[in-house]
């Protein structure tokens, strides 16, 4: 048996997930939110549920309570081969995961001005880590890897080159993880190899990103230096005219920190309907007429459809259009309205099979004899304890 502890630490929650990697299973999971003020562990055993509060002030005393919470659950003392922890950016140094060393620390540290939000508390998680869990190997797993095989002309921005050469100023993408768990989840669903195949997978939570997948390699992606890039999300804006903040600066004397949380914080899902971040609220809001929520899901939806046709120029067919995160698995509304904006590529919904999301018929939402459009559920958690084992 070996289980493997994998760790998404932000900057105020910590994520676990502990793996059964024989069976795929996650033995036990949850997080602490709000650290620093008023922490609450929230978590899932095989003894059952805990909701409290806890003295949280850092990192250390979550990882802590998760600690004492994995123990009591009676969890921890078998086989524990690996802490596997998510790390944002990984810059151009990783195309893959790696066994945590002192180098790969400096090297991660080095990319925290790109991620100033993620890496340093990813880092914090991984000290804290090595610190109660001395014996056990460590292994950094990134969300830019995937992305590193994306060729130049997709990677660089049209600025002057010395802002990539001096800078690093390039398109990275993100929720590499999850591209390609579902990528390789969609062949597997297909019946084909990976490397036979083209496909589009949209990544659609809180955050959203699509890539093109070649034969298993990502050939562009949606989020670019920052996760702001592309999609709209909730509470992000995704891609606007640059234009916008030279404009807000001038008619509203808006500072870049001001325009910042704009663009973070209040645009996207929020900032559209005036009323929440959230798909689920959004879709009830719209059948019942709501304006806001209604503009909100078409703008949204709109958008997406055209950011994944730009991508389809990267691949020479798409074999696969891939629908994952809590709105790609859970919103027919969105996927249909998705489709009817990509009917230039042919698809065309099946919509019982959309209704189901696709369990009844291996992923697939769309009318057999069409283009395929399918779902399939992220494991982001698994893909880390696997990329772990396998590591160590
Ligand atoms: P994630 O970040 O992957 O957990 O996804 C969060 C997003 O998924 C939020 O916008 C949720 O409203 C959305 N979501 C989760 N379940 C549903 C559902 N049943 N219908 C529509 N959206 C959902």
């Amino acid at each position: 048996m070996s289980r493997v502890l994998v760790l998404n630490c932000g900057s105020s929650s910590v994520k676990f997930a502990l793996i059964e990697t024989s069976s795929a299973d996650s033995v036990a999971s949850g997080l602490v939110e709000n650290l620093g003020a008023d922490a609450h562990l929230k978590a899932n055993g095989p003894k059952g549920k805990v909701n409290e509060k806890i003295s949280g002030k850092d990192h250390g005393e979550a990882l802590e309570s998760v600690v004492s919470f994995l123990q009591n659950q009676g969890v921890l003392e078998q086989g524990l081969v690996a802490v596997g922890h998510r790390v944002v950016h990984g810059g151009e140094r990783f195309s893959g995961s790696v066994l945590i060393t002192p180098q790969v620390l400096d090297a991660v540290r080095a990319c925290n001005d790109l991620a100033p939000l993620h890496n340093p508390a990813n880092l914090k998680g991984i000290e804290v880590a090595s610190r109660v869990f001395p014996e056990v190997p460590q292994v950094a797993v990134f969300d830019t890897a995937f992305h590193q095989t994306i060729p130049a002309h997709a990677f660089l921005y049209p600025l002057p080159q010395s802002l990539y050469r001096e800078r690093g100023i390039r398109r990275y993408g993100f929720h590499g993880t999850s591209h390609r768990f579902v990528s390789a989840k969609a062949a597997e669903m297909l019946g084909k190899p990976v490397a036979d195949l083209c496909l589009i997978t949209a990544h659609l939570g809180n955050g959203c990103s699509a890539c093109a997948v070649l034969q298993g390699k990502s050939v562009d992606t949606t989020m670019g230096l920052t996760p702001m890039e592309g999609i709209p999300m909730g509470t992000r804006s995704g891609t606007i005219d640059p234009g916008i903040f030279r404009y807000l600066h001038d008619s509203l004397g808006w500072d870049f920190k001001r325009i910042d949380q704009l663009l973070n914080k209040e645009s996207g899902l929020l900032g559209l309907s005036g009323l929440s971040n959230d798909m689920r609220t959004l879709a009830e809001a719209r059948a019942q007429g709501h304006e806001g929520a209604t503009l909100a899901i078409d703008v949204f939806c709109y958008r997406l459809a055209k950011e994944i046709a730009a991508l389809a120029i990267a691949l020479p067919r798409i074999d696969a259009l891939v629908f994952t995160g809590g709105i790609g698995e859970n919103s027919f509304l969105v996927r249909e309205l998705t489709l009817a904006h990509l009917a230039v590529f042919g698809f065309q919904l099946d919509i019982s099979r959309n209704g189901a999301h696709g369990r009844e018929s291996k992923g697939i939402i769309t009318r057999a004899e069409t283009p395929t459009a399918m779902v399939v559920p992220t494991n982001e958690e698994l893909l880390i304890a696997l990329d772990s084992e396998q590591i160590i």
